[in-house]
């Protein structure tokens, strides 16, 4: 079968591997629509999580199961699926200890493009299908789907583990696309007034539709600045970082009250060490929390999450700003995301 995958550094390109063998608790399963993401670029051209040779890339994707194992109890040849970007093995302490993401070891639930070939192929593989796959709603389309994958539970993982309230105020530092689902997340869970920090002008309309009051563009001066301005000195109750360098932090720990959270979720693909000024930080006593988070998977959370989409709480489609057909494609859209021109958001590639 065809992949399109990492080769080595800085090195993309179509391979021909063997289609995979599945265990008896396993589905193969066809892409049916995939979507690149900017992990893929930290992956490969910041060598982010090391070296990687002839690793089929990609992590998003709805697909057509073709094959289960025996022991395969809810899904069928014929079902079209959510392939959640995370999906761990269900038996390990790590589970137990409710981090999935972690299960058999720091990351390791984050198997597609990491550990284990990706979804930019003609098969794949998708262990433990039961506890792995949800069924795509029927008035969902393959497009919208994908986005389940991982742009909503990723920027709603933001929002939950900044614990967004009713009546907060948040910042949400970078709004591609998975910013501004931390924008929608924050917004579902009640948060009143919320900051958009980016520059293009794409992603600052979109995030108003997803709950956005106040638009700071990064590139107008100190983001601190202008948001303090705008709240006339006073800190706000939580920071999302989705986005921008490692200084983000500095501003975010500036910028959020005593007991406040900073949450991230932005791949942090460079860089060595991140600042904390320990006055910001209360002198170390302030019970400022700050978190970061690799997106939950899990058949519930994709069903949970597809729930929204069915009953038209949340409107994915205004992330799909550039369509493609074809597994071919599937370079063009890589490329897409390495150098986002300013009218991208999120590119999707149906077969
Ligand atoms: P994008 O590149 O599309 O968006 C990044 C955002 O950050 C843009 O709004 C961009 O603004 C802004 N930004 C860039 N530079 C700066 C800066 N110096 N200061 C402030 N803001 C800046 O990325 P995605 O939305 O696709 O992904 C965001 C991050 O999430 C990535 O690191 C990705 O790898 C990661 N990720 C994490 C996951 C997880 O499980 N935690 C899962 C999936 C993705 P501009 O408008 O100028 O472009
Ligand atoms: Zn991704």
């Amino acid at each position: 079968m065809k992949g399109f995958a990492m080769l080595g550094l800085n090195k993309v390109g179509w391979i021909e591997k063997d289609k995979p063998a599945i265990g008896p608790m396993d589905a193969m399963v066809k892409p049916l629509a995939v979507s690149p993401c900017t992990s893929d670029v930290h992956t490969v051209w910041e060598g982010a999580i090391g070296d990687r040779h002839n690793l089929i890339l990609g992590h998003e994707a709805v697909a057509e199961v073709v094959e289960v194992g025996a022991l395969v109890k809810d899904f069928k040849p014929g079902d079209k699926v959510i392939i959640p970007a995370i999906t761990p093995y269900w038996e390990t302490v790590e589970c137990q200890m409710g981090y999935h993401q972690h299960s058999g070891g720091m990351l390791l639930g984050w198997q597609f493009s990491n550990v284990r070939d990706g979804v930019f192929s003609e098969y794949f593989q998708v262990i433990q299908a039961d506890g792995n796959l949800a069924l795509l709603p029927e008035n969902v389309s393959v497009e919208e789907g994908v986005m389940l994958s991982d742009m909503v539970p990723t920027g709603f993982h933001g929002a939950d583990n900044a614990e967004v309230a009713y009546g907060e105020t948040v910042v949400v530092i970078g709004i591609g696309p998975v910013g501004l689902m931390a924008v929608a997340g924050s917004n579902l869970r009640g948060a009143a007034r919320i900051f958009a920090v980016g520059s293009r002008e794409i992603c600052q309309n979109t995030s108003k539709l997803y709950g956005a009051t106040d638009l700071i563009n990064y590139k107008n001066g100190d983001v601190v600045t202008q948001i303090k301005d705008l709240t006339k000195g006073k800190l706000v109750d939580k920071v999302i970082i989705a986005g921008g360098t490692l200084e983000a932090f500095e501003w975010a720990l500036k910028l959020v009250r005593p007991a406040g959270t900073i949450s991230n979720i932005n791949y942090l693909g460079s860089g060595e060490y991140i600042k904390l000024n320990r006055i910001d930080w209360g002198l170390g006593m302030g019970h400022i929390k700050i978190i970061g988070g690799l997106m939950p998977g899990g058949r519930k959370n994709m069903e949970y999450l597809s729930n929204l989409l069915k009953y038209g709480k949340l409107d994915v489609k205004p992330l799909l700003t550039h369509r493609l057909k074809g597994l071919s494609e599937i370079e063009k859209g890589l490329y897409l995301m390495k150098d986002k021109p300013r009218d991208l958001i999120k590119p999707v590639v149906t077969m």
